[in-house]
């Protein structure tokens, strides 16, 4: 099986990985000015599957300022209409290619394939959400006196630094090109230097679509290449997807350039089981909301808060579905859970499984790897469920990005809803019971930006997503985040 597993990865990269691993920038495929490259390596193989361009503070120098041009030349003068058309076909492309998009999101990330598909679907309806978000990008007229009337605009920003993680990194892109350009903007995108490749085989894909500069991408390291493209003086925003740590940073050096700033931090997210919950739907909600994407969420649900009387019952329905999860090789279609993204993030997630292990919390199931020789190679993680951890645990406390649940059982709500809203996090939360009036009411007390009832993980385009508390700042794919790409003008007339 590991013969077969390796040989499948070899010949899908020969035909997957695109020959042209550069800079892009103005519309051209250019080496990073110092020369360097580094590897990225296939999670489920270690296998490298290419070199990229080390982009630093001379490449982001050269993006930013081809960006300006780009605005001033050609993206400025664009109409709205004209936006709609390039942001749509942006799509098409995604939908036309989604195969081997997936395909390649799989080798570079781990995801499993049935994952990756509905990954590619959903950036293709972004794209096609934000080419119609284009054209309703009004103004208002406010109430003046009988001498004067004043109008707002809503302009773009001009260039903005756009910097992605590695756990959705397609997803992730559309997420910030969609509406930056929507909304009138060039970029300066920095994908995650662990997952470089459908990023660049999108924009080779739509090379002729997008006018030159109008996306500029430079591949690279977050201190070497995201550091400076934070602190350029001349980007008018940043959006930034990743840690809080890293977030913070990014937001001090915008600070220095008063520069707008949206921000979606991490998160610890609160599911909480009510007795009146139908068990099978709650656990195939748990599964979802920490088991998808390997725990490789922003959002996942991370804490689960159980009534005392139904979680025996639950945490045996939930454990064996957790054992019943496929994993395996992610190019498979049957498979389920795959591997994490590095080495590093495996190790990462070991110590919070210790940190549990050593305050004698309980393993329900789960806690190391998987016990299958063929998957030796790959960064796998077995899914866990820990009962019986204190909440000030850092293993409860922190994000660990993986496939690691903690349970906690309650009978008190209002003691219960204090333990959820004690994290410095803010993102997600979810909601199960068959009560939607207390559903809604629990919605309203989680200190969360986003409550999934009865479901979870679902991002449609248009439904503003982002955190509260330490989790972040702004809102992305709704409307609002064509919003927060643009300032507004207010021009005031005089007449008689
Ligand atoms: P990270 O925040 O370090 O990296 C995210 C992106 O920021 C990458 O493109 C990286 O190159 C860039 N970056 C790193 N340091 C930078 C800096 N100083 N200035 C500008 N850009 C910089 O995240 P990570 O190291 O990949 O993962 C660490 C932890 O962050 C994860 O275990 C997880 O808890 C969290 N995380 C959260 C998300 C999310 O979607 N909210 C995504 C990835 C990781």
């Amino acid at each position: 099986r590991q013969d077969a597993i390796e040989q499948r990865h070899t010949e899908a990269a020969e035909e997957l990985v695109p020959d042209n691993l550069k800079l892009y920038i103005g519309g051209e495929w250019v080496d990073s000015a110092s020369g360097e490259t580094f590897e990225t390596r296939d999670p489920t193989t270690g296998e490298v599957l290419g070199e990229a361009q080390a982009g630093n503070s001379e490449d982001i120098d050269r993006a930013v300022e081809t960006a300006w041009d780009a605005y001033d030349e050609t993206w400025s003068d664009y109409s709205a209409a004209e936006r709609q058309r390039v942001l749509a076909q942006l799509g098409n492309y995604v939908e036309e290619n989604a195969e081997d998009l997936a395909r390649l999101e799989t080798l570079d990330n781990g995801k499993p394939i049935s994952e990756a598909r509905v990954d590619m679907q959903l950036v293709a309806d972004h794209y096609h959400y934000f080419a119609a978000a284009a054209r309703t990008h009004e103004g208002r007229t406010i109430p003046s006196d009988e001498t004067s009337q004043i109008e707002t605009v809503r302009e773009p920003y001009g260039v903005v630094g756009q910097i992605i993680p590695w756990n959705f990194p397609l997803l992730m892109s559309a997420w910030k090109l969609g509406p930056a350009l929507a909304a009138g903007n060039c970029s300066v995108l920095k994908p995650a230097e662990e997952t470089p490749l459908t990023v660049l085989k999108f924009l080779e894909g739509v090379d002729d679509i997008l006018p030159d500069g109008v996306v500029n991408l430079v591949t690279g390291f977050g201190r070497e290449a995201g550091e400076p493209l934070s602190q350029h003086p001349d980007i008018r925003k940043i959006a930034f997807t990743g840690s809080t740590e890293v977030g913070r940073s990014i937001m001090a050096n915008a600070a220095e350039n008063i520069h707008d700033i949206t921000l979606e931090l991490g998160g610890k997210s609160p599911v909480v089981v009510f007795p009146d919950a139908d068990i099978e739907t709650a656990v195939d909600v748990m599964v979802t909301s920490i088991y998808h994407n390997t725990g490789e969420c922003c959002s996942a649900g991370s804490r689960l808060f159980v009534h005392s009387d139904v979680k025996d019952e639950f945490l045996e329905g939930l454990s064996a579905a957790a054992e019943d999860l496929v994993i395996d090789d992610p190019l498979l279609d049957e498979t389920t859970l795959g591997p994490k993204v590095t080495d590093e993030q495996v190790q990462r997630t070991m110590e919070y499984i210790q940190e549990a292990q050593d305050a004698d919390a309980e393993f329900v199931t789960g806690g190391g790897a998987p016990d299958d020789e063929a998957l030796a190679d790959g960064n796998f993680v077995a899914p866990t469920l820990i009962d019986d951890i204190d909440h000030d645990n850092p293993a409860v406390q922190e994000e660990i990005f993986g496939p690691v649940l903690e349970s906690f059982e309650w009978d008190d709500y209002d003691e219960m809803m204090e333990q959820a809203n004690d994290v410095d996090y803010g993102l997600a939360a979810g909601v199960i019971t068959s009560d939607l009036g207390k559903a809604y009411d629990t919605a309203k007390d989680l200190e969360a930006g986003n409550v999934w009832i009865n479901q979870y993980n679902d991002f449609p385009a248009g439904m503003p997503f982002g955190g509260y508390k330490e989790s972040g700042i702004g809102r992305e794919i709704g409307f609002e985040a064509v919003e927060h790409y643009t300032q507004t003008k207010t021009i005031s007339i005089a007449h008689d």
